[in-house]
């Protein structure tokens, strides 16, 4: 019989572990699907590991581990990844905001031969203004950068055994997962979903995490910004054409250019576009420097104990 993976990525969750495990082990059973849950603790600084291993103690299916610190959700959902056995493998929040109501019918789409089923967001839940407009604005320009429409998806997916192989055969280290299931490919359909509240606790998302997590996944997926800087420096070269031809006729003519402020003027506006394309440029090495370094995304402190192989272990 198949077996159904679910990782769960789990940051300060101690108030949801036991609760969401209670719920996807009565649905899965009441669904007659073979399942194993996955919980990533993802270096958490409360009783999330300490109630993974309860919940594990409780029930065999359910499998854990605990991060040496915090590596963030990229890093859990691949950790999860990696520990799955399942032939499927379902990603999920584990606050319950991705309604496992769906987990029957991405279940039932994979028997019938899909091999990526992503959820889609009918609409975003409940977010501050802020909150929804900067993720708005992420996704138009994520989408027009990897040419894809990214605007509804969501870390929300069910992934056939080959998909999963291949993002685990990835060498980059700054990975977006939500994007990275467009790239692969494979034969994919979608079910949609309505974003719940949260179960307990709050978001573990600022505002300032989720720029940074905007910018960082924008320049991993796309070399746009830096074709910006030639195009930044086309506009300038025919901008200095046209100032030196017209230099250039006052000179012949008699008429000396007047005073500094060309001068100052363009000073600054060269400078301001020089400075730009340099941190552009910069923030592509920085990006370089850290996939050569080959760090492990995430490193494992503790596993429980049905979980084969080594008790500790990076990827
Ligand atoms: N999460 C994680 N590592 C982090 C931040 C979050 O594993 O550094 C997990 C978190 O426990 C949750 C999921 O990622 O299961 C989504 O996080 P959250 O609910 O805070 O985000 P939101 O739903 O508000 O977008
Ligand atoms: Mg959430």
């Amino acid at each position: 019989m198949a077996l159904l993976s679910i990782v769960l990525p789990s940051y300060n969750e101690e108030q949801n572990i036991a609760n969401t495990a209670r719920v996807l082990a009565q649905l899965l059973e009441k669904e007659q699907i073979e399942y194993e849950l996955i919980f990533v603790s993802d270096g958490s600084k409360d009783a999330t590991y300490t109630e993974i291993l309860k919940a594990a103690a409780a029930n065999p299916r359910i499998k854990g581990t605990e991060f040496s610190r915090n590596f963030g959700k990229e890093a859990s959902i691949f950790a999860g990844l990696s520990l799955a056995v399942g032939d499927a493998v379902i990603v999920m929040d584990c606050d319950l905001q991705h309604p496992p109501q769906v987990i029957p019918r991405m279940w039932k789409l994979w028997q019938e031969g899909y091999e990526v089923v992503e959820g889609i967001k009918l609409s975003r839940g409940r977010e501050s203004l802020a909150h929804k407009m900067s993720a708005g604005l992420f996704y138009k320009i994520m989408s027009r950068l990897i040419k894809m429409d990214m605007n509804a998806s969501s870390d929300y997916k069910l992934l056939d055994r080959k998909v999963v192989n291949v993002l685990l055969e990835l060498p980059e280290k700054n990975t977006f997962f939500r994007a990275l299931t467009f790239w692969a490919g494979f034969n994919t359909t979608t079910v949609e979903y309505e974003v719940q509240e949260r179960a307990y606790g709050e978001s573990k998302w600022s505002l300032l995490s989720l720029m940074k997590y905007a910018i960082t996944n924008a320049t991993s997926f796309s070399t746009l910004p830096l074709q910006l800087v030639t195009f930044m420096g086309m506009i300038s070269i025919l901008f200095s054409v046209i100032l030196a031809i017209q230099t250039m006729f006052k000179y012949l003519s008699g008429t000396a250019v007047e005073g500094f402020t060309t001068v100052i003027l363009l000073v600054l506006i060269i400078g301001g576009f020089i400075m730009l394309s340099l941190g552009i440029i910069g923030h592509y090495i920085a990006r370089i420097y850290e996939e050569v370094k080959g760090r492990p995304r995430y490193i494992i402190s503790k596993v429980t104990e049905n979980v084969m192989g080594n008790a500790t272990g990076k990827g």
